[in-house]
Order: structure tokens, then sequence, then C-alpha cells
């Protein structure tokens, strides 16, 4: 194990027998290792440095309807929101007091947010906050869309390609989504100039260690900025429901291998990982994660963006306890600044 866990490191490349073991091997030294190699990778790349990020869901309206998610059109029974600008730029306003410089607008496929209504959101947080980044996640867009978002202000966009697999894809989603419109999407956003984030579930049904795989070919091919992945966990109501839920223990043995691979990353401990586990927010750093995104949205809303069942919004996953937040960063040796936390080239 250890001497897999020296070659990844050292070639940042693997085979699929070396990601069988590292994904099974019961050798609990072995894996400690594993995760203790990737967080001083990313102290080398990053120094003690764990950026913040404040999460404000938009919207759950969505027109997509995938099979995994709690905010399908097709879900039933879930009340649908959607933000005003002036609700919007509250959050930035409060995300700002708290410390947080960067906002992450996140959102389902929502037509009202069309290019004008978001480039005019867009542009007006980048003028009001102009020393923050503003990162976008609001699913598939054309490429003109991409462009004049990013020319109002946005500079990093979150859009994970959820397996890199084409038949897997298929499984996850409806027929009229497709594969090779999500690639496109994320090659547009490359070109454009945007920090890109790809990412994908653990433990998505029909994952294997060969989708697996071609996920971590597809990352060191593409080398995004950011790389988002946690746990799937079953939402009521949607076709998955039934499906078992993804583990810690994969989700952090992937945290390291991606930071090993990808030395620069920028890779959060996630909120379905902290909703599956209550110190998994504190295991996911400790695995090589170097950035949390605590809930800016407005409380009265945050329960309705209900992607999965039980996610959690409050405490360690609340951006109004910026303040616990940093004092249990504090613990683990790490401090979280109050800047916007760019992609750093990697010093080699
Ligand atoms: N509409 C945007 C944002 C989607 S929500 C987009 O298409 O990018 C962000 C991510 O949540 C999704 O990309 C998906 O990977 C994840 N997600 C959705 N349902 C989930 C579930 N049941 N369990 C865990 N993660 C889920």
């Amino acid at each position: 194990m250890q001497n897999i866990v020296d070659y990844i490191a050292s070639a940042r490349d693997l085979s699929l027998e070396q990601l069988m073991k590292l994904m099974t091997a019961d050798d609990i030294e072995g894996v400690k290792y594993l995760f203790q190699k990737a967080h001083e990778t990313a102290q080398r790349v990053y120094g003690n440095k764990i950026f913040m990020r404040g999460l404000i869901e938009i919207s759950n309206h969505c027109k997509n309807d995938c099979l995994y998610c709690g905010i399908r059109r097709s879900q039933q029974g879930i009340s649908r929101y959607r933000l005003t600008k002036e609700e919007i730029l509250e959050c930035c306003q409060q995300g700002y007091g708290l410390g947080f410089r960067t906002f992450v607008l996140q959102g389902g496929e929502d037509g009202w947010f069309d290019d004008d209504r978001m480039c005019d959101i867009v542009a007006t947080i980048h003028q009001q906050y102009p020393d923050c980044a503003i990162t976008l996640s609001l699913g598939e867009r054309s490429r003109e869309s991409y462009q004049r978002l990013y020319d109002a202000g946005a500079s990093r966009y979150l859009l994970r390609h959820e397996t890199a697999d084409a038949k897997h894809y298929a499984k996850l989603h409806p027929a009229e989504m497709s594969y090779s419109n999500r690639q496109r999407c994320l090659h547009d956003l490359k070109e454009i100039g945007y920090q890109v984030g790809c990412g994908f579930m653990v433990g998505s049904p029909f994952q294997t260690l060969d989708t697996l795989y071609q996920d971590l070919q597809l990352i060191r091919r593409l080398k995004p900025e950011m790389v988002g992945i946690g746990p799937f966990i079953p939402a009521t109501g949607t076709p998955f429901a039934d499906r078992p839920a993804g583990t810690v223990d994969a989700t952090l043995r992937l945290l390291a291998i991606i930071r090993l691979l990808h030395p620069s990353v920028l890779l959060p401990a996630t909120t379905a990982l902290g909703t599956l586990y209550p110190q998994g927010r504190e295991l996911g750093i400790l695995a090589g994660a170097n950035v949390v995104m605590p809930n800016l949205s407005p409380k009265s809303h945050r329960k309705e963006y209900s992607i999965y069942d039980n996610k959690l919004a409050t405490g360690s996953e609340a951006a109004e306890s910026a303040a616990e937040i940093r004092t249990s960063l504090h613990e683990m040796g790490a401090e979280a600044p109050a800047d916007r936390g760019d992609y750093r080239m990697e010093e080699n």
C-alpha cells in the first residue's frame, strides 16, 4: 500500500489495479499513510490555509430530471423557491461581514435566471465586492451564455461531470441529457478562461472501480482548478431513493488520491460528507481537502434546496458559524483567511 501511495505521489498517475488496491485495502496503516501523504501535499502547495466559500442556493427550480437529485423536475411535494436579486445581495453582504471573499451561486437549471438577469446579478456583485471571486454553479448553458457571465465578472464555474463513462452517465440521467453536452460545457468553460471545477458523487448507482478510474483519468486530462466530490445520498421520491449511500471511507480515499494526482487542485470537503458523518469535514481536510463551503443562503429557504435527504445547513455547514468553523480549523493547525483563495500554479 505504501509503495503504491509513493508511486502515485511521484508519478501522478496510477493503474486500474493500483486504484483497486487503494480503494479496497483494509490495511489501516496503509490507509493512514495515504491520508497523511495527501494532507502533506495540500500543505506543500497551500500551506496551512483552508479556503472558505459562501454557498448561496439561488433556486431549486430545475428543468432537468437527473435520477439522483431531490430537486429534479418531476419531484413532487417540495416547495419551489427562487431568490430575488436583493436577497442574493443581502446574502453577499452578510457573507462579506463574516469574512467570505468567494460567493458561490448555485441552483437548479431555472430558466428564470436567463442571461440578462444573471449577468445583472453577477455584475452588481462584482461592482459592490471587487475583492471577491464569483463562482457560478448553474448547470449546462450555451457557450455564449458562459462568455457573457464571464464578461460580467464571474471567474469560476463548478460543473460536476458526474461520471466520465458515457454509459454510466446515461443510467444516471434521462435520455434528453447527454454526456457529450456536459463535456462540451466543461471545455467551453476552460477555453473562456474560467477556473473550472468538475467532479462526481462517490457511490452513485452503477458506479464501479472502472468508472471511477475513468473519472480520475478525466481529472488528469482536464486538470481542473477545482474538483467537487461527495458521497451519493439517496433522496426520497427519486428513482434512486432506495439505493445505498456512498461511504465516508471511499470518499476520503478518493479525496486523497485526487490530491496526490493533482497536487494544486482546490478540493472541498463537501456538505454531503459532513451530512453522512459529524466529523466528515475535518476528516476530509486530513485526507487532503482544502476548501469548505458553508451555506450562506437565507435560512428560510435552506431546507428547500433538498438535493438529498437530511442535507445539513446548520452548525458547521452554516455560514453564520464562520467563527466556530475558524476555531475548529485552528484546533487542527489550519487557518481560514478572509481572501479569495485562488488556484495556485504548483511550484515544482
Ligand atoms: N444544477 C447544477 C447544480 C447541481 S447541485 C448543476 O447541474 O451543476 C450540485 C451537485 O450535487 C450535483 O452536481 C450532484 O453531483 C450533487 N448531487 C445531486 N443529487 C445528489 C444526491 N442525491 N447525493 C449526493 N449528491 C448529489
